[in-house]
């Protein structure tokens, strides 16, 4: 049968609670165990696919099409858990579907109340991942302990470990140690108060984690230990990571949480064999080359709006050697007149995926940067949009090209909703979402996946227009990755520049730092070969004409 660990928070929000989950998955596999990742938000969208970034960072899309909380991002670069829709429920999920029952006659008859109905449903939803195949199942609850909406998780939780057999739930509380600058203390009492929050729901956590700047002393441990009434060899300390988070799982082992977890629900668990994460760690940590890689996007000041990406292009990094100096750029500050001086720099450009029209002209000039100056241009979703934008324009000379989602009676619909989509008007969930696959042709990204066929994960309604593929590709565009089903341009690049592929998916989602996503990997190593400081690198202003030979042949018509 499966055993579950429930990961709850306490004292603040963003403590890495998702990223302690997956720490903890990620131990639990390498000592061999089969592992499912959950998370449980308490927040009233049916999914984040209708927020904004501001709101809730990025939404992470699974295979399956889903639009997920962006821990599941976590769970997938740490643990290889298949993660489905049910990996996901947040408060809205889980009331649809109750209320829908009571539609359908389901409880004739009685009082549809939070208890039993949505505790019983959130219940059925942590089931749902546990079965003969699966040793332990890891829920994560969102927001902190003492938040109204959190409540009927935590009630859920309760009862379920009560209707389990003994020793097959464990609780697992993230807390803040916080330390007071002026004093130079670190105060246990916000921790103490957030255990007695829990232990009021009647949850007795097993161990406690605290996030801490700075070390933990022995008697603070014990402290910890009396007044939260967990024994003091599960007070465990989590500090600051040094050099990357992929150091967690080794610094949670390193304080013997294998060995806790197992004792607790009567495991018998060999050490974990984390050699891959202390290699990856090793890399980072011994890395000294650098190169400048911009990301032009909207949602910069926002470190989660682009999680997946900026995970990726370090997992590239590893891949390569090399570490990446990111520069989050503003696309709304980009202008002709600052993008010699903010782009000059620079060993590659990625244009991030977005939506509506705000900072769009930035990202098309960051785009027409690469392009001329042969700096590595890598284009996500949006991004793609934007390149295609940029050539038409600037050398097709179409003016006033645009897509329809941003300027709907633009004389050049080059990018334009696409057909499946033109009837839809439900926001939730409707997209063209999910993995889909693409044939590709040769050139930079067949090249960097080695493969006729791949799938990637999609989120978008607006598409590449083929009645401009003539145009694009006299212009120098190749079409190199094609869904042969709907016949919808899945990539394109520019031959003979030294790497230019847009893309309409979204590779960030499928990275992991033991297997970067190709694309990621080639961009990088394409963007260590600019050299700034010899001729050979960007001279603002020199429009190169993008070639159509350079020795590489690609199947799509370049004339
Ligand atoms: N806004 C664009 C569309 O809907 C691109 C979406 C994205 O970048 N994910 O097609």
């Amino acid at each position: 049968m499966s055993r579950h660990i429930f990961v709850t928070g306490g004292v603040v929000s963003s403590l890495g609670k998702g990223l302690t989950a997956a720490s903890l998955g990620c131990l639990l596999e390498n000592c061999g165990l089969r592992v499912r990742m959950q998370k449980l938000d308490p927040y009233i969208n049916v999914d984040p696919g209708t927020m904004n970034p501001y709101q809730h960072g990025e939404v992470y899309v699974l295979n399956d099409g889903s639009e997920m909380d962006l821990d599941l991002g976590h769970y997938e670069r740490f643990t290889h858990a298949p993660l489905t829709a049910d990996c996901n429920y947040t408060t809205g999920k889980i009331y649809s579907s109750v209320i829908a029952k009571e539609r359908a006659g389901e409880y004739l008859g009685q009082t549809v109340q939070v208890i039993p109905h949505i505790t019983d449903e959130i219940k059925a939803g942590i089931e749902r991942l546990s079965g003969p195949d699966v040793d332990v199942v890891i829920t994560e609850i969102g927001g902190t302990v003492g938040d109204i909406e959190s409540l009927p998780f935590l009630e859920a939780i309760r009862q379920y470990s009560l209707e389990q057999p003994p020793q097959t739930c464990l609780f697992i509380h993230l807390t803040l140690l916080v330390h007071l600058a002026a004093s130079g203390e670190l105060k246990t009492k916000p921790t103490q108060q957030s255990v007695g929050k829990l232990r009021e729901i009647g949850i007795q956590p097993d161990v406690l984690v605290c996030r801490t700047e700075h070390p933990m002393t022995e008697e603070m441990r014990r402290k910890i230990s009396l007044f939260c009434n967990v024994r003091p060899e599960r007070v465990i300390e989590e500090q600051d990571v040094a050099h990357s988070i992929y150091e967690l799982p080794l610094m949670l082992e390193r304080e013997g949480m294998s060995r806790i977890i197992g004792q607790a629900l009567g495991l018998e668990l060999p050490a974990p064999d984390l050699s891959a994460w202390e290699r990856i760690v090793d890399v980072v940590r011994t890395t000294e080359r650098e190169i400048d890689v911009a990301v032009v996007g909207k949602y910069i000041g926002l470190n989660d709006a682009y999680k997946s990406i900026y995970e990726a292009l370090a997992h590239a990094g590893i891949a390569n050697g090399v570490k990446i100096k990111l520069h989050k750029l503003s696309s709304d500050d980009l202008a002709a007149d600052n993008v010699a001086e903010r782009l000059g720099g620079m060993h590659g450009i990625c244009v991030p995926g977005g939506f509506g029209g705000r900072g769009i002209e930035g990202k098309v000039l960051a785009a027409q940067w690469a392009r001329e100056n042969n700096i590595p241009y890598f284009g996500l979703c949006y991004g793609l949009h934007m390149a295609v934008i940029e050539l038409a324009r600037n050398v097709c000379g179409l003016q006033g090209a645009n897509s329809q989602e941003i300027d709907p009676d633009t004389p050049h619909p080059v990018i334009c909703l696409i057909d499946e989509q033109q009837k839809i008007t439900r926001k939730g969930g409707t997209m063209r979402l999910g993995a889909q696959s693409c044939q590709l042709s040769q050139g930079f990204a067949r090249d960097a996946y080695g493969e006729d066929n791949v799938s990637e994960r999609h989120r978008h309604r607006y598409e590449f227009n083929n009645d401009y593929r003539e145009q694009l590709s006299a212009a120098g565009m190749a079409f190199t990755g094609i869904n042969t089903e709907k016949d919808l341009v899945e990539i394109v690049e520019i031959p003979g520049h030294r790497w230019f592929v847009a893309v309409q998916f979204h590779p960030e989602f499928t990275s992991k730092p033991t297997r970067p996503n190709p694309l990621f990997r080639d961009f990088v190593k394409a963007s260590m070969g600019v050299d700034h400081t010899s001729s050979g690198g960007a001279s603002p202003g020199k429009a190169r004409r993008p070639a159509s030979h350079a020795g590489r042949e690609h199947g799509a018509a370049d004339s």
